[in-house]
């Protein structure tokens, strides 16, 4: 078996507070050792030896509220509008795209259409496609009048919902996601600011229509991630299983509470990296600033803030991960989010990069062998030129990474990226 050893390298092992000197040896598709200091791993054990010139290996980057299908929609009814067609042709670009910035696995968040996820997910699998591990949705669940219904009367309009009413329907929406080959079920409990009838505070499924959703989802072997911006709306995903609580934005004491209570076995995003833009970067998709105060996004990034400080402080797990993908987000720019972390709730460097690598992994279904530099962990690695502990931007934009390993295969060769550079050598 093929196995690639690394030295004179930076380990950042993905649970500690620093990296250390050390040496890291890839056998198949797993980490088979890793070794503090110089010469400890023979070379006789590996079949290529990489000079790593002092850079810092760490493990791939996840991302985990993906949208590969959101092909850069001002609105969300421009998703509707766009043939099946062009439209997988334009997610396959994506899916390379957000590999070569080094996210070598994505938890899908939603696909604009039902099959999208599920043939991406497949063409990298069956090693047609370069793109991420991928985790495939289906459309968001959602009920008429909430988000993701873009239908007026008279008027047939499409976007990234699939509109369910009462458990009946809703049963019947997460069997035909499952049958269609989705990992995983995604549900739209409250609203958000940008709905005209079903504002973020707005919880507008309703308690048998969530625990129905769940119910059936994990009867079949799914997992559930919910949109849930109004406190009732965390509660309720709460109350009845959800495992991923995305957004969670207007959490009051008692969902706060509730969600301590349930660390062990939950996992929340907060998807910041729209709600910034929304608020700093709106001109990038021609929306006024006095549009951006009228519907109320400056009190729901302030309500991101305050909540993900308590998370952070109840040791509540939470993922990196942006809504990237739309005009005001455009993908590619997802690692943003890892220093906005530090920036707006106040982790430490490493602590940020952990919710990035380690706590996605677990989102991904690996605990503990995936996101994490360790002897028998799934190889997806980085090779990355500074420390990005000291400066987290340089893991935005893809060419600070020397090496993307995903599955203990390159999909950037650091003999490659060192043709323009100085400071490895391989033999
Ligand atoms: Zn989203």
């Amino acid at each position: 078996m093929a196995a690639t050893l690394f030295n004179n390298i930076m380990v950042w092992e993905g649970d500690s507070d620093a990296p250390f000197a050390g040496e890291v040896l890839v056998e198949g598709n797993r980490i088979k050792a890793v070794a503090r200091g110089a010469n400890q791993i023979a070379r006789e054990r590996a079949s290529r030896v990489i000079d790593g010139g002092g850079m810092t290996l760490m493990p791939g980057l996840v991302e985990g509220h993906c949208h590969l299908s959101f092909v850069g929609p001002a609105r969300n009814q421009d998703l509707g509008e766009i043939p099946p067609e062009e439209h997988l042709l334009r997610t396959c670009r994506n899916a390379t795209l957000i590999l070569d910035h080094g996210f070598t696995s994505c938890y899908s968040a939603a696909s604009a259409k039902l099959r999208l996820d599920v043939v991406v997910r497949q063409e990298i699998e069956d090693g047609y496609l370069a793109g991420p591990r991928y985790r495939a949705a289906g459309p968001e669940i959602t009920v008429t009048g909430g988000l993701g219904d873009e239908r007026r009367q008279h008027m047939h309009a499409e976007s990234f919902g699939m509109i369910a009413d009462g458990p009946d329907e809703i049963r019947k929406a997460v069997r035909l996601c499952i049958r269609e080959g989705v990992d995983n079920i995604k549900i739209n409990i409250s609203g958000d600011e940008f709905v005209s009838h079903a504002r973020a505070e707005v919880c507008s499924m309703s308690e048998i229509e969530v625990a129905t959703a769940v119910e059936v989802a994990h009867e079949w072997g799914r997992r559930v991630a919910s949109h849930s911006r109004a406190a009732e709306s965390v509660k309720r995903a709460l109350r009845h299983g959800v495992d991923c609580i995305y957004h969670c934005d207007f959490a009051d004491e008692e969902a706060l509470d509730m969600l301590e209570a349930a660390r062990d076995r939950v996992i929340v995003g907060p998807a910041f990296g729209l709600v910034h833009n929304a608020v700093f970067e709106s001109e990038r998709a021609g929306v006024p600033k006095e549009t951006v105060e009228r519907i109320g996004l400056p009190r729901k990034f302030e309500a991101t803030c305050r909540t993900y400080e308590q998370i952070r402080k109840r040791g509540i797990k939470v993922v990196v991960g942006g809504d990237y993908g739309f005009t005001l987000t455009p993908m590619g720019q997802n690692a943003r989010d890892i220093g906005h972390f530090v920036k707006f709730f106040g982790y430490s460097p490493a602590a940020a990069l952990r919710c990035a690598t380690q706590v996605g992994g677990d989102l991904m279904g690996h605990k503990g062998e995936l996101g994490l530099v360790k002897e028998g962990a799934l190889a997806d690695l980085l090779l990355v030129d500074g420390d990005p502990l000291a400066d987290l931007s340089i893991l935005v934009g893809p060419s600070r990474f020397a090496m993307i390993m995903k599955d203990g295969q390159m999909h950037r060769d650091p003999r490659v990226w060192a043709a323009g550079h100085h400071r490895i050598a391989a033999e």
